[in-house]
């Protein structure tokens, strides 16, 4: 493969992907296949002979693009959407140009200072305390997902407690260490609590709060909980809030949790990873408690959602960062790590903030984002997805037929079908809405989430190309689907 051939395959290639993105809106969301009808058109055997680039780009287009789930789309409004813009994908290229795994400032000074770079930018941006950025006590990097972090977190908290306890490292007391996660708490926190070979990990339920029409973490079950386990001898250690949780974007009841953890010396973690985007807007921020940030030991933020980077794109931050690269530095004897900048403690080394050795250039996805559109830019996304969030939101109110489902921030909507007739089951009929939505996902695609048994629809903007026409057409459609359930029903 030549560099001329590079230069040629790569410009089709460039026209395929503007084509794509200029068409997206004329295809499914959602793929109209059955499982393995992609696999079954793909030889069990690997090729034994190298085929034409070309092939391999016509496969590609017609045998891949059909059998995605088209997350590009402007009309995905599932799941919280994972989006991507254009530099994102120039910066991807280049990432791989100039591939290096970068684990130490010296396997490539470049990916490892950019970085540092966007880490405090985007400490800036978001208006995180002084303390967060990499120049002070604190600091970040980027993870390879928010579920990871999670593991990082874990991991450090669990060292923090033991060097706390100066406990030995077989000491029987380790198993006998706590943690504390809510019902709403994104469930692979329990994952990596559960990896990090922790007997004890209470789940807390939720409740719906009246006032605040969202649902919050039961404090005095969590705090009973925490008092019950001290009483049997138990070492709570570690607890993870949420700010925006996935099913209905509520706020944990932060002054709480910061007092439970300060009480009990536990380790608090802080999972931002779809509504943390949004503090680039300061009126955003009235959310966030003053104190808040002060009060957390680890952070989690995912520009993947809101921030147009996609995956990999979660941004962990501490304000301690010995206390929490001491948990990840392993470089006794290892000489390939060694070099004079990171012996002498200046340089920030990839490896010391996680669990593997080498990464991708993920920064330069941030800086061209950064660069491309300004912490302006950035402003104009968020305002202007909330906006069309809004824009739903207000059908929704002012139709008779639909009823929201929770308190609705940022850019998440939620929603469900009113009955139309007496006795009607109102599960039955929302799941029976979601099938004629799905059978034609040209006009838009929402996820169903089910909370205390009660289904609901998650209605979330965040692609940068989805515009009011989109959301418009998605409403008509939902009143369409609901029209044919009506007249089925009659
Ligand atoms: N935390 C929250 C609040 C989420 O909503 C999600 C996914 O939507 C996650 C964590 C998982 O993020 P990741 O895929 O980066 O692990």
């Amino acid at each position: 493969f030549s560099s001329n051939e590079l230069r040629v395959q790569g410009t089709k290639m460039l026209n395929l992907i503007g084509d794509i993105y200029d068409n997206l809106d004329q295809i499914p969301v959602y793929p109209n296949i059955k499982l393995y009808d992609l696999k079954s058109q793909i030889s069990e055997e690997p090729p034994q002979e190298g085929s034409s680039f070309d092939e391999i780009l016509e496969e590609t287009k017609n045998k891949f693009v059909p059998a995605i789930t088209h997350w590009q789309h402007p009309k995905f409004f599932a799941y919280f959407p994972s989006s991507i813009s254009h530099p994102t994908i120039l910066a991807d290229m280049f990432a791989s140009t100039f591939h290096s795994p970068a684990f130490t400032w010296n396997a490539s000074p470049a990916h490892t200072e950019l970085e540092y770079v966007v880490v405090d930018w985007i400490a800036k941006m978001l208006d995180l305390p002084p303390q967060y950025q990499l120049k002070n006590s604190g600091g970040g990097a980027i993870s390879v997902s928010t579920s990871d972090s999670y593991h990082l977190a874990a991991h450090a908290a669990k060292l923090r407690k033991i060097n706390q306890m100066k406990l030995d490292p077989l000491s029987p007391e380790i198993l006998k260490f706590s943690s504390y996660v809510f019902e709403h708490t994104f469930n692979t926190v329990e994952k990596a609590l559960r990896i990090k070979d922790i007997n004890y990990i209470r789940n807390i339920p939720v409740y719906f709060d009246e006032q605040k029409k969202n649902f919050i973490p039961d404090m005095a079950k969590l705090e009973a909980q925490i008092e019950e386990d001290v009483k049997n001898g138990l070492h709570p250690f570690f607890i993870s809030a949420t700010y925006g949780t996935t099913p209905t974007c509520a706020n944990d009841p932060f002054d709480q949790i910061i007092a439970l953890s300060k009480k009990y010396g536990m380790w608090l973690n802080l999972d931002c990873a779809y509504a943390g985007t949004t503090w680039v807007c300061p009126e955003y921020r009235s959310l966030r408690p003053d104190n808040l940030l002060n009060e957390v030991d680890s952070l989690q933020i995912n520009f993947a959602k809101l921030g147009m980077v996609g995956n990999v794109g979660t941004l962990t931050y501490v304000q301690d960062k010995k206390t929490f690269t001491s948990a990840f530095k392993k470089d006794q004897g290892f000489e390939i790590t060694k070099n004079a900048y990171s012996g002498s403690g200046d340089a920030v080394d990839a490896k010391d903030w996680m669990i593997g050795f080498g990464r991708r250039w993920n920064a330069l996805k941030f800086y061209y984002n950064l660069k491309a559109f300004g912490v302006k830019g950035y402003q104009e996304h968020i305002r202007s997805k909330s906006q069309l969030a809004k824009r739903f939101q207000e059908y929704i109110e002012k139709s008779d037929r639909f009823e929201l489902f929770s308190e609705n921030l940022y850019t998440l909507v939620t929603f469900k079908l009113k009955t139309f007739k007496e006795n009607q089951n109102q599960n039955d009929i929302n799941k029976k809405l979601k099938e004629l939505l799905d059978k034609n996902t040209l006009e838009g695609y929402v996820t169903p989430s089910n909370i205390a048994g009660i289904y609901f629809f998650r209605f979330v903007v965040c692609n940068p190309n989805t515009t009011e026409q989109h959301v418009d057409e998605f409403w008509q459609y939902l009143n369409k689907c609901t029209d044919q359930l009506i007249r089925e029903y009659q």
